[in-house]
């Protein structure tokens, strides 16, 4: 199924600037009022943000026009490519060939994550596993007017934005539903229809709900005595973290249905659990996760979610690796589990793009379904010494200005683009900084190399940027015109949600999948858009704002 569409409008529509600031005002009120927001940047590097203040997230004005067929085929081919991460990650043979005998010799990140991996793996007292992923893809230009999705990267920790981006969502229909449609600014903005609701935040929570409840389920199955009183879900979270209110929305859906929530740091984990286990004999044999708190005193942890501990900069000391060699080992059902989050490196998005791989692991799928998601990816290379690597290493040096460089890391900031990669290559070659001793073809084996994706131009909107340190540190905070800026030529970043709760099973032929679905849920979207001259895509590190489609 091939589901290419037509060119966009000319975007954002023109507005006489008393317009213009008239919406972004009543835009940035409706933001401060739902909780579309961050906390401000702290006043010098080394303190922690204000704890009693925000400032709004920054978001565009307008929604963003985007094709209605291709919002359709990232919702179909999401929960395909569930299933198949999923798979990925209950499968020790193709883990271990993409990440445990290759990237770990180069990697130290990916090498410290793999350690914990194969400690864990053979004593897993918890066969559960829940998988919140999100796929994110940009358009890619074909020709003068085709478009099409391509993806950018599949997403299997931390994946975040899911309960902002729902409720800018909710800002565009308010402003659109509350001003005529947008002052009658452009056709098709005063119907809903164009504006569809997003359920991000739902599907995320549910998923969470899920794994409490078969947590749960699996308690009165074994009718052990419970170890605390109380069940809670764990919100593993950065010190300092600026987007708590992303995951505090969550949270509030998870408590509406009557789940307890915490959130710790690594830190205070440890500092929490090591008490509860002295205290309580049988934690030792049972591995029940039990956390002392403050308020709720012992808590057994049902789930733990991570929204921190997908980068090096979360694990400071041996503590914060210690904490989380001790929650694989725990009883909690964790989202993501170290192989699920493993299965979301950059090297096995590659891999999967190779002929054969994917077939591999979708037996089972319809064909067309699997040349749908097929047609999602761009071209992938390794850099490694086989022939593709070899190839990839020509390409980059030869045309590098079609490329992006990327290692083993989420977050942000860590590509490398088009001629800067030349030199970096070569650099690589020349440096030691490594402590893993290696030769230059196998130090390019933590990267991969994939294809520009190229987003339509025409496109622009206008961006609502908080002044981002302490509200009150300068005028320009209250000016809108000043807030509301255009940025003429725009890319917009579409990511899709999916839930999955599953756990391994036992191949009985070959035709098995390899995993067993408890739950699974897929669908909502982020939208994020930045100007074009940003390479990078992240809303937090400031490059890009919170956007929602306008389906054309
Ligand atoms: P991270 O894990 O840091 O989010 P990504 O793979 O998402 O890494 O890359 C970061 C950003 O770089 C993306 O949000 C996107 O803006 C840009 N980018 C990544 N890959 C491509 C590509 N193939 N073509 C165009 N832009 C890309
Ligand atoms: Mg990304």
């Amino acid at each position: 199924m091939s589901s290419s569409t037509s060119s966009l409008p000319a975007w954002p529509p023109l507005l006489p600037k008393k317009a213009k600031n008239f919406l972004a005002q009543q835009a940035t009120d409706y933001a401060l009022a739902h909780g579309i927001v961050y906390r401000p940047l702290p006043a010098a590097a080394n303190q922690e943000p204000a704890g009693d203040s925000v400032i709004h997230a920054p978001f565009s004005l307008f929604p963003s026009p985007f094709p209605r067929p291709l919002l359709h085929k990232a919702h179909t081919v999401q929960p395909v490519y569930d299933r198949l991460y999923a798979q990925v990650s209950v499968n020790h043979v193709f883990l271990d060939k993409v990440i445990g005998q290759s990237v770990v010799h180069v990697d130290e990140f990916q090498k410290a994550l793999w350690e914990i991996y194969t400690q864990v793996k053979d004593d897993l007292v918890q066969p559960l596993s829940l998988g919140l992923f999100r796929s994110d893809y940009l358009m890619h230009q074909i020709g003068a007017s085709e478009l099409e999705i391509k993806q950018v990267e599949f997403n299997t920790i931390s994946a975040s934005f899911g309960a902002l981006c729902t409720k800018v969502n909710a800002m565009h229909q308010h402003l659109a539903s509350t001003t005529a449609g947008y002052l009658g600014a452009y056709p098709g903005l005063e119907d809903m229809s164009n504006l569809p609701a997003n359920n991000g935040l739902t599907i995320l929570a549910g998923g969470l709900a899920a794994a409490h409840n078969a947590y749960l389920v699996q308690q009165q199955q074994q009718e052990e005595q419970r170890q605390a009183a109380k069940t809670a879900v764990l919100f593993v979270v950065q010190a300092g973290e600026r987007n708590a209110f992303d995951q505090r929305h969550i949270e509030y859906e998870l408590q509406k249905q009557g789940i307890l929530v915490v959130r710790q740091t690594f830190a205070e984990v440890q500092r929490n659990v090591s008490h509860a286990s002295d205290t309580a004999s049988t934690n030792a044999r049972s591995r029940t996760l039990v956390l002392d708190h403050a308020a709720f005193g012992q808590l057994e942890i049902s789930v733990v979610y991570f929204r921190a501990g997908y980068g090096p900069g979360d694990y400071p000391t041996n503590v914060e690796w210690e904490t989380r060699k001790m929650l694989e080992q725990s009883l909690a059902i964790k989202c993501p589990s170290i192989a699920v989050q493993l299965a979301g490196a950059k090297k096995v998005q590659q891999v999967l793009s190779e002929p054969g791989v994917l077939q591999s692991f979708l037996q089972n799928t319809d064909a067309d379904q699997l040349e749908t998601l097929r047609e999602t990816f761009t071209d992938l290379y390794p850099l490694d010494d086989s022939p593709l690597g070899k190839e990839g290493y020509r390409l980059a040096m030869e045309s590098p200005e079609k490329y992006v460089l990327k290692p083993q890391r989420e977050g942000g900031g860590n590509n490398v683009y088009r001629h800067d990669i030349p030199p970096f290559l070569r650099q690589l070659e020349t440096s030691s900084s490594s402590s893993l001793p290696t030769s230059d073809i196998a130090k390019r084996q933590a990267y991969i190399l994939m294809s520009l994706i190229q987003p339509p131009s025409g496109v622009g909107n206008y961006l609502v940027k908080a002044c981002t340190r302490n509200p009150d540190a300068t005028a320009a905070g209250q000016d809108p015109e000043s807030r509301a800026v255009l940025a003429s030529d725009t890319v917009s970043e579409l990511g899709v949600y999916g839930a999955i709760l599953f756990r391994a099973d036992t191949p009985q032929d070959n035709a098995s999948s390899g995993i067993r679905v408890l739950h699974h849920e897929s669908g909502g979207y982020l939208l994020r858009t930045k100007g074009r001259d940003s390479d990078e895509g992240g809303v937090a590190v400031g490059f890009s704002v919170i956007d929602s489609l306008f389906l054309i």
